[in-house]
């Protein structure tokens, strides 16, 4: 078994990747850890964070490390909320909060490209080991945002995401089907190739 710890604190992020990685890793995060001092992300990009929250979990921390930095990209928003999007209405916003200004921006602005509401969520995923960043994977999926929340899977955006060929958001579509398309499935899926090295 391959034991490697998550620099997140969200327990969403440590139960998809758990179920990601299937029962041959042993996964804790930073619940365990409440010791460590608060990581201030930083980065301009999603690599960038990943990277510095692998980082400072790694120099703490022996072993593997695994951090996901991970959000929703809207076109007609330039890309917001990108890096922002556990943020986007403020420090300490519920997911609620961040849909409900999202939704309010994208009503506000202009229509834009052949689809308006185009958007995906991207997932970077950083891997470190005993203080040494090693290299990051990414993973992305295509999608919409639709006009009002629909289910309760799920966190964050997922109840207005509606991945591309599905007539479902993440938050109507079973867990397990998230976990066959998400952007995080795919990030985790590129990580593999690098893990069974160790
Ligand atoms: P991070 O912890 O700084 O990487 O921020 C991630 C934020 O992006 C989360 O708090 C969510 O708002 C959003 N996000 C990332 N992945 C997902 C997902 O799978 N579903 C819904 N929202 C997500």
């Amino acid at each position: 078994m391959t034991s490697l710890t998550l620099a997140t604190r969200n327990p969403h992020k440590t139960r998809e990747i758990q179920q990601l990685l299937g029962t041959s890793f042993e996964v804790c995060d930073l619940s365990t850890l409440p010791d460590l001092p608060e990581i201030i992300e930083d980065g301009a990009t999603f690599a960038e964070n990943a990277e510095i929250k692998a980082l400072a979990v790694s120099r703490a921390y022996s072993g593997l490390v695994v951090a996901d930095d991970s959000g929703l990209e809207v076109d007609a928003m330039d890309g917001a909320p990108g890096v922002r999007s556990a943020r986007y209405a403020g420090e300490k916003a519920t997911d609620q909060q961040n849909i409900e200004k999202l939704l309010q921006e994208l009503r506000d602005c202009a229509p834009s490209g052949s689809d308006p509401r185009a958007a995906r969520f991207r997932c970077v995923m950083a891997l470190a080991r005993d203080g040494k960043f090693i290299r990051t994977v990414e993973g992305m999926v295509a999608g919409r945002v639709v006009e009002a929340s629909r289910g309760t899977g799920g966190f964050g955006y997922d109840p207005i995401f509606q991945p591309d060929g599905y007539d479902k958001t993440f938050g109507e579509l079973a867990a397990e089907t998230k976990n066959r398309i998400s952007h995080r499935a795919r990030a985790v899926q590129n990580l593999r190739a690098y893990l069974s090295a160790f």
